[in-house]
């Protein structure tokens, strides 16, 4: 039995953060984890700016609603689910993804929590360290293989563990620093190697 562990932002939607950046004017706001690998470290950078600029949730929710899903994503999604279980492990925030979520079906989503004061984000909860990989090892433990797909240096830990890990439209300096992980570069080509790594964790399940 399978669980497909989807990463979220890049893979189904737009990062969110560069949309906010773009919709509000506010360029410091553009930086990902394409581009600070550590995410503490790139969270506090972002309530800073966001507290700086007095950037309400509300504002933010509005830009995120009006941003909507990646084309084809709800047809991917509904694709995978209609074959094995899927579960999308994110870095987001349960405020930020829930408009994305209603767009896209209601998926189950594992992902961190804001700290919300008069509007203003104050602070964010990470449900646990390193929580995607977490995800697919206790996936494991509970008797699933796991197939994953991701697009940043947040995800690499979740493909490495996982039974078939492929990169999404992963940028260039990522794909360089992790050649080992195969690339899938739209749905098609990423249906097509689960396709296939299913089909060959099943042959060596029996086996
Ligand atoms: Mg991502």
């Amino acid at each position: 039995m399978h669980i497909a562990c989807l990463d979220l932002e890049g893979v189904l939607v737009p990062e969110v953060w560069i949309n906010v950046a773009e919709r509000t004017g506010i360029d410091e706001l553009k930086l990902t984890t394409r581009d600070i690998s550590d995410y503490n470290e790139l969270m506090d950078h972002r309530l800073a700016v966001m507290a700086k600029h007095g950037l309400t949730l509300s504002a933010i929710k509005k830009v995120i609603a009006d941003m909507g899903p990646l084309p084809g994503a709800k047809e991917f999604l509904d694709w995978l689910r209609a074959r094995w279980q899927v579960v999308i492990l994110s870095d987001t925030f349960y405020d930020f993804a829930d408009p994305l979520m209603d767009q896209l079906g209601r998926p189950t989503l594992f992902c961190h929590s804001l700290v919300v004061r008069d509007d203003m984000v104050v602070g964010y909860q990470l449900r646990q360290p390193n929580g995607k990989y977490e995800a697919v090892r206790a996936f494991q433990s509970l008797n699933f293989t796991t197939l994953s797909t991701g697009d940043s240096y947040n995800d690499t830990a979740m493909l490495n563990q996982a039974d078939y890990g492929a990169l999404f439209n992963p940028p260039a300096n990522v794909i360089a620093e992790f050649p080992h992980l195969p690339v899938a570069h739209d749905y098609e080509e990423l249906k097509e190697q689960f396709l296939a790594a299913s089909e060959q964790l099943e042959s060596g399940l029996q086996a």
